[in-house]
């Protein structure tokens, strides 16, 4: 199995604590200097994290959030800054966003608030958040199928469910042999109209996301409902909790997160992929590490490259990574929170919008986004 190692740099490394002097520091080069002006409007942080995210204060170009690791990356757009489009405040604060949804057709991104039991609705149009949904079954992850319908993975009611035309909701999975699901995580569909998702269960680990209760099934596996609403198995492991997952562009490929390691750092926390083969997953391998921390939320974009949310490894894993299709990690984009989710948005698809624990934050790229979402 192929293994990616990734060594970032330290954060620590501040331009303005490195020893220059200030003769030798006024003499380096343009790209530096840029980077002095930033520390200067947004602090000390290299990667401008500490900056003030109202967006009232200045971030010179080119964005710092970005690290690019591998000259093959050309996803960052240099004079797009990153922005925290939405933070709640007071009794609109979210406590865990998660399970971002772009609905092109509608204006505007749906994400889950998991623990306040809500889904809230950020508008393309004037930036105006409000309550799409309450009573969400404490939904986590969302996609759309072939038709656009609203697809939810609910952790509390324990169901995938897809929102139709008029606005009713139609139950795909609650069960399979006759056992309650545990709590669906996320989803991604295939052309042939089939809905792969994860189960590893979270929702029913305590109340926070859902309620506790027993499993009744393996946490380790990937569903896939047919478009006639058959379920089957796609694949059981080698994951322990697969989470986020997303096809390659030729759909020959399903990505899969393990979180395994909530469990422990002994578990898995990484990336595997599978060849499809079917209706069923193949050949699973190791596509990339990300202890520590681990990655939750997966897209892919035209090109094959895998960005992937990032965080719970201290402050240098809060961000997004992304894979070269050969699992090579070619850039990293530095957030003041970790990053559970992800998705290409806008009607280009070329912007990128992130669940950061209490906020959203966006990045235009130089990239577009495979899916519909
Ligand atoms: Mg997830």
């Amino acid at each position: 199995m192929k293994k990616t190692s990734v060594k970032l740099p330290a954060a620590s490394d501040s331009i303005l604590s490195s020893g220059l002097s200030r003769r030798g520091f006024l003499a380096t080069t343009a790209a530096s200097a840029s980077l002095l002006a930033t520390s200067a409007f947004a602090g000390t942080d290299k990667f401008a994290r500490d900056r003030d995210w109202t967006g009232e204060a200045p971030v010179t170009y080119p964005e710092p959030a970005w690290e690019v690791l591998d000259k093959r990356f050309t996803g960052r757009q240099g004079n797009a800054t990153l922005q925290r489009i939405w933070h709640g405040k007071g009794h609109n604060a979210a406590l865990w966003c998660e399970g971002p949804v772009w609905m092109g057709d509608w204006g505007c991104l749906l994400w889950s608030d998991i623990p306040n039991h809500r889904v809230l609705r950020w508008n393309e149009e004037d930036g105006h958040v409000s309550v799409f949904q309450t009573e969400s079954g404490y939904s986590n992850g969302h996609t759309r199928d072939n038709q656009g319908r609203l697809i939810a993975m609910e952790h509390d009611t324990r169901r995938v469910r897809r929102r139709e035309y008029d606005g009713t909701w139609t139950i795909l999975c609650d069960s399979f042999d006759g056992k309650k699901l545990n709590a669906p995580n996320d989803a991604a569909v295939h052309p042939d109209g089939s809905i792969y998702f994860t189960d590893p269960g979270y929702g029913i680990m305590g109340p926070y996301e859902g309620h506790k209760a027993e499993f009744e099934l393996p946490a380790s596996r990937v569903y896939r409902i047919d478009p006639a609403g058959k379920v089957t198995v796609a694949a059981e492991g080698p994951m322990r909790r697969p989470n986020g997952l997303c096809f390659s562009p030729d759909f020959k490929k399903l990505y899969v997160a393990d979180t395994g390691a909530t469990d422990g750092s002994q578990y898995p926390a990484n990336i595997v992929v599978f060849d499809v083969s079917g209706t069923t997953l193949k050949s699973p391998r190791i596509f990339a590490d990300f202890a520590p921390g681990f990655t939750d939320g997966i897209r892919c974009d035209t090109d094959g490259n895998v960005w992937c949310s990032w965080g719970w490894g201290g402050m240098d894993t809060n961000g997004v990574r992304v894979h070269h299709p050969d699992g090579t990690l070619l850039a990293f984009l530095h957030t003041p929170e970790v990053i559970s989710n992800l998705c290409f948005g806008g009607v280009k698809r070329n912007r990128l919008f992130m669940t950061g624990s209490t906020s959203i934050y966006a990045v235009y790229v130089n990239a577009v986004g495979h899916a519909l979402t």
